[in-house]
């Protein structure tokens, strides 16, 4: 049995636009370190909530989120933002790059963040472009990169500074069959090389096909195959 990485202690949260949604219903749930995890399930079921409160870009009405052991809820705002930024990894459907930098200089901003130095950010982000397969990209800019491309670009923002965990929604989400299969060897390669964790939100059976373990959503609650 590995390690957690990741728990979580009855998490809740709710929207009320007239009637109260639980986007997230009292889900406890672990995240095992290296290894890739699928989260599942139908559109709507609370799959992205969840994942905003793993990633701490949201507070939970109730329950916490414990990553390395660190309880999120005792952490200030700036505590949090910078657990944020030295030890997760995000990846969203539609890439989130910043479109007046290149790819490089999307790479290297995350390390700008915690101050290393601009030469080494240049060195490192050179060499994850070139791992993701676009060594020769990295002077365009997103507008100029394919959808798949892009998101290999974010894969390697998402793991410049060496996150603990990389949570990812619905990455492939937008993407045709063979710039799907890129991303997911590209989760594989990095899990298998380097033991990196991953949380792949989905709701596409096959991407959860590569996961070590999958956790199924349903009406804000979560449950995990054995
Ligand atoms: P999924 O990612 O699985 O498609 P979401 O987490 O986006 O689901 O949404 C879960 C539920 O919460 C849905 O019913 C959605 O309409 C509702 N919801 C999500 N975000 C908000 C919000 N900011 N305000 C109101 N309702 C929301
Ligand atoms: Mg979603």
């Amino acid at each position: 049995m590995t390690e957690a990485i990741m728990r979580t202690e009855r998490l809740n949260k709710a929207f009320s636009l007239g009637e109260t949604i639980y986007a997230v219903s009292d889900v406890s749930l672990s995240i095992p370190g290296g290894r890739i995890t699928a989260i599942v399930g139908p559109s709507g079921c609370g799959k992205s909530t969840l994942l905003s409160l793993l990633g701490g870009l949201d507070r939970p009405m109730s329950g916490d989120v414990f990553l390395e052991n660190q309880s999120y809820r005792s952490l200030s705002e700036d505590g949090l933002a910078l657990l944020r930024r030295r030890k997760l990894g995000y990846v969203f459907q539609f890439f989130n790059l910043i479109p007046h930098l290149t790819a490089l200089e999307n790479v290297m901003l995350p390390m700008s963040f915690i101050g290393v130095k601009r030469s080494d950010a240049k060195a490192r982000a050179t060499e994850l472009l070139e791992r993701v397969g676009l060594g020769k990209r990295l002077s365009h800019v997103p507008l100029q990169l394919s959808g798949g491309e892009q998101q290999r670009v974010a894969i390697a923002r998402a793991l410049a500074n060496s996150p603990a965990l990389i949570l990812a929604d619905e990455p492939t989400g937008n993407l045709d069959s063979k710039s799907r299969n890129d991303v997911l060897n590209l989760f594989e390669k990095f899990n298998q090389e380097n033991g990196q964790t991953f949380v792949l939100i989905t709701h596409d059976d096959s991407v959860a096909a590569i996961a070590h373990k999958t956790i199924r959503m349903s009406d804000g609650q979560a449950v995990e195959d054995q």
